[in-house]
């Protein structure tokens, strides 16, 4: 199986970090509007995992210039991205379940305009938590369809195990020598065993 990190797959992937980036403040303003004037806390609540989503969505993007600044980018290896992703995902999704609840209950003493305003800011939501989902499956299913990967996504997940999210590390940024080596060992052993 050929590395995730093709060509095609990274542009999708820029291009779906943009969106989560650029629909943050249009998600603001409308679930902030129809939070202060239905007096309801969802939908607006879902303004936490949206942040969460521009911070990562944010970082993702601008990594290459944080890195230079010398920032502790390191965070930001595979492992932790797929975490967040998932993360970000499962806090919305509840999220959204209970706004749509809400939205649809007690029609009679709620405003149509209010309703309308706080379906829109669901889209965000949607669209959020649908950007997330893909990107937490995506890395799963690959590394559940090729168990012996040697891209640095699944060089990073195997190497911390199944604890919580990893703390920051020197190597899962910047490949550091001893990964090359580590790699070509391990592919002379497999051609020994061939
Ligand atoms: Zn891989």
């Amino acid at each position: 199986m050929p590395p995730i990190t093709t060509q095609q797959t990274s542009s999708v992937s820029v291009f779906l970090r943009r969106i989560a980036l650029v629909q943050y403040p249009f998600a603001w303003i409308l679930l902030l509007a129809h939070g202060i004037s239905a007096e309801k806390v969802v939908p607006a609540l879902g303004l936490l995992p949206l942040t969460a989503s521009f911070l990562l969505s944010g970082l993702l993007l601008h990594r290459d210039a944080l890195a230079a600044a010398g920032s502790p980018i390191q965070l930001l290896s595979p492992r932790n991205v797929m975490c967040c992703d998932f993360a970000i995902a499962w806090l919305q999704l509840p999220l959204l379940i209970f706004s749509w609840i809400s939205l649809t209950d007690g029609g009679y003493r709620y405003d149509t305009s209010q309703t309308i305003l706080g379906t829109y800011g669901t889209v965000f939501m949607m669209v959020d938590c649908g950007i997330h989902f893909y990107f937490a499956l995506t890395d799963v299913f690959h590394i559940l369809l090729s168990p012996s990967c040697e891209c640095p996504h699944c060089q990073s997940v195997h190497r911390r195990g199944r604890g919580g999210i990893s703390l920051p590390a020197d190597e899962e940024y910047t490949p550091l020598q001893s990964d090359v080596e580590g790699q070509e060992s391990s592919r002379e052993a497999a051609m020994e065993q061939v």
